[in-house]
Order: C-alpha cells, then structure tokens, then sequence
C-alpha cells in the first residue's frame, strides 16, 4: 500500500476483559499484570505471592474487587480521596468539562478552569501580614511540583544577583522521586542508591525522631540550632530550605513540634533563603486546617501541593509562590529570566475542574473542619491500641496517622496491614508503620471499622 494513503484502522479485540466467572477473571488479570506491569515501589519477586488486589470498581469509601469483595479505603487511594470515591458532584464537573474542553495547552494560552482554580487557590492559600503567596504554577503529580519549587528557588536567587546552589533538606524527609526531588530527600532506602548522581545539598537531622522520652519542643530547637549553625557556615550559597511541615509522612508519619517551622523561617528570613514547604501530603484539609503551616502561623515562600487536590481523581499539582519570586523572573525575553520548565498535560482542564468541584465541595461541606474531628476521633479510638504489646508509638496529627509495630518478622507492617485486609479494610504500611490516612470526609461508622480491622491484624501477628 502506498504510504500516503490513508489507511483504515480496524480494532482487533483484545484479550476478553469480562469472563463470567470472577475467579477466573481475577487469576486471569493477575497472570496478564505478571507478564505485562511494572509496579512503582514493589518487590516483583514477592508480588504474585502477596495476592495483591484487582480493583474492578468504587463506591463512596470503598473499593470493590473483581471478586466482588469491599474493602473500606483507610488510605484514601494513598492519601488523596477527599470526599469519598466517584463523588456525583465531582463525576458531574469533569463530565460537564469534557464537554467543552479535553485539553489544551497551558504554554502560550489559557483556559477558564485553569485561571478560576488558580484563584481557587490563592483564596485558601496560607497567608500572613508580611507574606502572601500570590502566583500559582501547574504540575503533574507531587515531585514533578517539588521539582519546580527547587528549580524556581536557585533561578530566581541567581535572577536577584545570587549564586546559591545548596539546598538545605531535612532527614526521613519525601519529597517525591524525580532526582530533584530525591536531591532533597532523607529515606535511606529510597535514597541512598541515587547518591552519586543528585545534587548538591545540606542535610539537618529530621525534629520528628526524637530521644527517648524528649519533648518534641526541645528536638524542634535543636535541629532550628542545627539549621542556624550551617547556615552560619554556608547560608550564603543556599538558596532553598525544604521542609514537609509538621508530619513527614513518607518518612513514616514523624511528627514534630510547630515551632521548628517558626524557626526556619526565621532561619531563612535572616539568610535570604527561600522556604519551601511541600504540603503535597499534609496540605488540602489533611491536618485538620487547610495546610500544615498553619497551625505555625508560617508562611512559605514557596508551597507546593498536589494529591488531595482533586479529590482525589486526577493528577495535578501546584507550586504557589510569592509575587517576589515570581517578579524575580521578569525580564525581556532575550533575558533569559523566563521559567524554562513545564509539562505537556500542565492545568488540564478536566484536572482543574474535578479540583474546582473539590474545593467548593470541601467549602459548603465544612471539610477540613470535619477532617479535624475524623482526626480527634482517631486519636481517641486509637488510644487503648498504645499499650498493646505489638504498638511501639502511635503518631498522628489531624486525619494524618502512623501506627509503629515492634519488628517481628521482615515485614510487620505488611503483615498486620495483611491481616486487616481479611477484616474488610485497606492499609498500606510505610515499613513497621501502619498508615491510616482516611478520605477526609469519612463518618464514625468507618472511622470504627478502620481502628478494630487494626487492633485484629495486631492481636493476628502478635497474638
Ligand atoms: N511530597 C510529599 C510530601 C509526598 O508525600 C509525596 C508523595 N507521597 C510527594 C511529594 C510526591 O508526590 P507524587 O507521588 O504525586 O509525585
């Protein structure tokens, strides 16, 4: 056939999705997945083994297996469910966006969904009598908005006159797993490997692990001294100091005291560094307020935020920076000063939109002020767990909670994750730390069903 004809598509079929009986369709998906998939964070040699899941469909705060088997979502889908799962209101403004606009570019033109969350934003955003964050800019998913953060700090430093090219990063810190955002990072882990190819950073000890029996404002101002000292001795070439405020998730839900946060920005303040704050976990209601910095009274130079975003449905982050930082990279175009840096798929429309349904949802329905409740009431149904023999600490603020076991076996916290799977609910560990991190709308009844699948799996493994 000559080339430039066109030529007719047919689609061939591919293999059966739906065969009636439900176990053979789930060992049929599970031995395609085997063969075809590559799962982020996963050890392929114990994958088959560990029997994991085929999720067919959701309901609200469940998730529905191909065997028809519900399991209650305690992780909201890695902490990023708000409302529930297919949410009318949301289903209805992504179908209603879908109509009008699938996407378009965000370089060199606009779209009204992009420009109202982006004010959405900046109307939630933290803000304080001598800062304000005034600009948002689009990513992805959290690193690639980490990334920006850390690339816009240095450029806009070196656009004011400056050559900082140090960052500054905590220990057990997360940020994401592009090499900018591993650059930052403090997980051993997940971070070590990459060492030789990141970039040139300053770590602080992480205020969250503590010594026995000392008291979290004490380890606050002992790194804020550690953060100073270094500063003293290099402040000069940091351009950024990046922080997960109040709870390094990732990191295994370490908590720390506010007033670490008040301290680095008074750190950064007297060095002219940017603060930097990735709120991609803790941000969006997760903490009982709408962003961890909050609860500091501090504001960032730069925020960056993503999974709860949308509720939840589609990928999209953001940073928000201040109008300094965004006038640093005002110039002619010849200047070079613009912000060289942006994704295919930035602000897509139907992204924005299940956001913009998300937000005026999360306000008439007083969301953050419930997910300070939801966390309240974990705490308190929590709190007999703290003397079990299997429970080393229990940390939690607002919605945002880890369960520390005592190491048993290789994976404690896989196993006791395991067991509660059998009791109908769906956690997933960050090593001997059982997360829970329910959607932010979740009710009593749940909320109890979460905490007694936890206390069987650990009577299970320890008993
Ligand atoms: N920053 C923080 C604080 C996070 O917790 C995460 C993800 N858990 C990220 C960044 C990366 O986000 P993503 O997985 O969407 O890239």
């Amino acid at each position: 056939m000559p080339p430039d004809r066109p030529t007719k598509v047919t689609h061939v079929p591919l293999a059966p999705q739906h065969q009636t009986d439900p176990t053979d369709r789930t060992s049929d998906l599970l031995a395609r997945d085997q063969h075809a998939v590559w799962h982020p964070f996963t050890q392929h040699s114990r994958w088959a083994e560990d029997a994991p899941l085929v999720i067919d469909r959701a309901e609200g705060m469940y998730l529905v297996d191909t065997e028809g088997r519900r399991y209650l979502d305690a992780v909201s889908s890695l902490w990023v469910t708000v409302h529930g799962h297919r949410v009318p209101e949301i289903d209805a403004a992504i179908t209603a966006q879908l109509r009008q606009l699938d996407h378009s570019t965000f370089l060199g033109m606009t779209h009204e969904p992009g420009i109202r969350l982006a004010e959405e934003l900046l109307r939630v955003a933290p803000t304080g009598p001598d800062r304000r964050l005034t600009r948002v800019f689009y990513a992805g998913d959290g690193s690639s908005a980490a990334e920006a953060a850390i690339k816009m700090a240095y450029q806009s430093a070196l656009q004011r006159g400056e050559r900082r090219p140090l960052y500054v990063h905590v220990a057990e810190g997360y940020h994401g797993d592009t090499l900018g955002a591993v650059s930052v990072g403090g997980i051993d882990l997940f971070h070590h490997t990459y060492g030789p190819i990141l970039l040139e950073t300053r770590m602080v000890s992480s205020p969250g692990v503590r010594r026995e029996g000392q008291a979290p404002a004490e380890r606050a101002a002992e790194v804020v001294a550690e953060l100073r000292a270094l500063m003293a001795a290099e402040g000069h070439a940091v351009c950024a100091v990046v922080v997960e405020p109040l709870v390094q998730g990732a990191g295994g839900m370490l908590t720390h005291d506010q007033q670490f946060l008040v301290g680095v920005r008074e750190v950064c303040d007297s060095n002219g560094v940017a603060m930097v704050a990735d709120e991609v976990a803790t941000g969006i209601g997760a903490t009982g307020r709408w962003w961890a910095v909050e609860h500091a009274g501090v504001v960032p130079d730069l925020l960056v935020l993503g999974k709860r975003v949308t509720g939840g449905y589609l990928p999209l982050s953001a940073v928000l920076a201040t109008e300094e930082i965004f006038a640093s990279f005002l110039g002619t175009p010849a200047s070079a000063r613009t912000f060289f840096h942006g994704h295919t798929y930035t602000a897509n429309p139907l992204a924005c939109a299940a956001a913009l349904a998300n937000l005026e949802l999360m306000h008439t329905r007083k969301t953050v002020a419930h997910a300070a409740d939801v966390g309240e009431r974990l705490g308190a149904l929590l709190a007999p767990l703290a003397s079990h023999p299997g429970v080393r600490e229990i940390r939690r603020v607002g919605t945002m909670t880890g369960v520390e076991v005592h190491p048993r076996t290789e994976r404690t916290g896989f196993d006791v994750c395991r067991r509660a799977r059998e009791h109908g609910v769906w956690l997933r560990p960050l090593g001997d730390v059982v997360v829970i991190m329910p959607p932010l709308a979740i009710e009593e009844p749940e909320i109890e069903t979460i905490v007694a699948a936890l206390a069987s799996g650990l009577d299970e493994v320890f008993g």
